[in-house]
């Protein structure tokens, strides 16, 4: 009984070990490198990897997810009962984001509407529940990635933020964005796009190419309200979340 129990816990480590090393092989894009010429090699015989810092990075945090939701709750906790703007006055919900914490893509919009505002969630009327489609049409459903906004409060009657509301508020996204770590970044809309790259050039030319967010590939696209007035530009957010959809592991490959 005693050697069986051993013999499990070896069987454990050896396999929890494989299981890491093919994780960091899948992350450097060098699967089965343990496999040397033709011959199975035992791992200390394999020369040590070129390991970027990267790869060690997102390895990490794959690892270690429990640190997103922990970074989360701080930032949520410091956003408190905002007051820091005028639109404490008007909201009836703050709508700070909702999703998984170690998601691999989050999606930013522009600022709660009615129902948001009512429901304290970001994007559930109907500019949502389109968004809500093009996720599953990406194979993915809602909890898997993280959404939220620029502003974490509703502008009176949807007119468009203010810069002092977004100097008060950006810095919660930022805390939300180095929380997640995510792997892609979604800006839905000019407005979403234009505050997280610091441009003033129109969504019609941000989109469909990557930008860069503090070293996170960045893709803009047509925000979904856009989209429901204007069924041709579905074409374009199609092909601008397949691109994203080529950065992210394949569904069922994650662990
Ligand atoms: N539009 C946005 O930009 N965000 C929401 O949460 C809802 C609609």
């Amino acid at each position: 009984m005693g050697d069986n129990a051993g013999e499990r816990e070896e069987l454990r480590f050896l396999a929890s070990s494989l299981k890491e090393r093919v994780l960091l092989d899948r992350e450097l894009g060098m699967p089965l490198s343990y496999i040397v010429s033709g011959k199975v090699a035992f791992v200390n015989e394999v020369d040590p990897l070129p390991i970027t810092e990267a790869a060690r990075e997102k390895f990490r945090k794959n690892t270690f997810s429990g640190e997103q939701e922990t970074a989360l709750e701080e930032a949520r906790g410091e956003l408190g009962d905002c007051r820091r703007c005028r639109l404490a006055d008007s909201r009836r919900n703050i709508v700070f984001g909702e999703g998984n914490p170690a998601a691999e893509l989050v999606f930013v919009g522009e600022a709660p509407g009615g129902d948001e505002d009512l429901q304290g969630k970001p994007f559930v009327g109907r500019a949502g529940q389109l968004l809500t489609k093009i996720i599953i049409a990406m194979g993915l459903e809602r909890q898997d990635v993280y959404i939220c906004n620029i502003l974490k409060c509703r502008p009176p009657g949807n007119r468009n933020p203010l810069p002092a509301e977004i100097v008060s508020c950006e810095p919660f996204l930022i805390r939300q964005l180095e929380a997640i770590k995510p792997r892609v970044i979604c800006a839905l809309g000019s407005f979403a796009a234009r505050t997280l790259l610091k441009s003033e050039i129109p969504i019609t030319l941000l989109r469909g190419h990557f930008h860069d967010y503090q070293g996170i590939p960045l893709m803009p696209t047509y925000h979904p309200a856009y989209l429901l007035r204007n069924q041709g530009a579905k074409k374009q957010v199609w092909e601008d979340v397949q691109k994203i959809m080529e950065l992210l592991p394949k569904r069922g490959t994650t662990v």
